[in-house]
């Protein structure tokens, strides 16, 4: 099976299961499982923040990441198809007791002047916003990056108007690598970051919060109430540490790999889809034109091998990562030739 419902399927590679098996382990609770610790102190070093945490999924990232820099009342202000409110079963709701204030933004990315737009002044008559949230590649917009100056500006001006700002980086390495800069110079405008080990890096499993000492060491409290207080967790931080040192390096190949299918796919009738548009591994098109369902399409697909994923009823979503070759590309692209010609 060719593989492209999502760069979280991948398999932990042969140095990660080795490491894994090798790992020195203690009693993370008490803060004495050093493969965790320095996992820990690397994350934070690499995106220049003071302290990191290790999480069990970016879910709970996000989740710590809000309720520290918000209080029960508060509004959230973030783009309309973000992970945080579509993806996460309002657990900004759930344990922050925080409203959402979307904002529906080109690309996925948010300008300053629709932000400040939405900005509710507290007082007597409105919930006072606290946070802006920023997703960083944008999933559901199709693996956008946002260009360091809008990136600057909305978080400076954030800043200045008396906001916290947290970055839903789970694929910051894949914005990073598109920019072709350091994952610290992203990740600067922001008090707290939220990354993914477990996407195109290859982790099994887990994420990072990264930020101040003081938000991590409250961050720490909240990760225990959500019941994320792991133990003897070092195996899997240690297949963290490879994911986080030697997986970047090599997710421009996944972007290569995503413009080729992009390319390949943008030919088929019914299909809308600008190639030029696809800046990491993710390729979101529109499938209206075909006359078929997107079930009907992931169905047919299956039949042949390739699995991919609806975005929305009108939207297919297809994610290049390291189990996916340009060949398998290809491959899919044949495959999906095929379903939209026998119509
Ligand atoms: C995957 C993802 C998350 C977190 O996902 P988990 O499955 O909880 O690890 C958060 N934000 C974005 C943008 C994502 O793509």
């Amino acid at each position: 099976m060719i593989d492209l419902r999502s760069d979280t399927v991948t398999r932990p590679t042969p140095a990660m299961r080795r490491a894994m098996s090798e790992a020195e382990v203690g009693d993370d609770v008490y803060g004495e499982d050093p493969t965790v610790n320095r996992l820990e102190q690397r994350a934070a070093e690499i995106m220049g923040k003071e302290a990191g945490l290790f999480v069990p999924t970016g879910t709970m990232g996000n989740t710590v990441g809000v309720k520290v820099h918000t209080q029960h009342g508060q509004e959230i202000i973030c783009e309309a198809r973000s992970h945080l409110l579509d993806w996460e079963l309002s657990m900004t709701a759930w344990f922050s007791g925080c409203l959402v204030r979307p904002i529906l933004a080109e690309n996925g990315i948010l300008r300053w002047d629709a932000v400040s737009a939405a900005i509710r002044p507290g007082g007597a008559h409105s919930a006072p916003t606290s946070l802006l949230e920023i997703e960083n590649t944008h999933n559901m917009a199709g693996g956008t990056v946002y260009p360091m100056d809008v990136l600057q500006d909305v978080c400076g001006h954030a800043h200045d108007a008396g906001l916290r700002v947290h970055l839903d980086g789970a694929r910051i390495f894949n914005a990073a690598c598109h920019l072709n800069k350091p994952v610290r110079e992203l990740a600067a405008p922001a008090d707290t970051v939220m990354f993914c080990l477990s996407k195109g890096l290859g982790a099994p499993a887990g994420s990072m919060l990264v930020g101040t000492e003081e938000a991590i060491e409250r961050g720490r409290l909240y990760r225990k109430r959500l019941g994320g207080g792991m133990r003897q967790v070092g195996v899997l931080a240690a297949a963290g540490s490879i994911a986080l040192e030697e997986m970047p390096h090599r997710l421009g190949e996944d972007h290569s790999n995503a413009r080729f299918l992009a390319t390949e796919l943008a030919k088929l009738p019914g299909i809308q889809l600008d190639p030029a548009r696809v800046q990491t591994n993710i390729i979101v098109f529109d499938i209206t034109g075909t006359g078929l369902a997107t079930a009907e399409i992931s169905a047919r697909l299956k039949d042949r091998g390739v699995l991919m994923n609806s975005a929305n009823p009108r939207q297919m979503r297809a994610v290049t990562h390291y189990d996916v070759t340009r060949d398998d590309c290809a491959t899919a692209a044949a495959a999906l030739s095929e379903v939209v010609s026998r119509t």
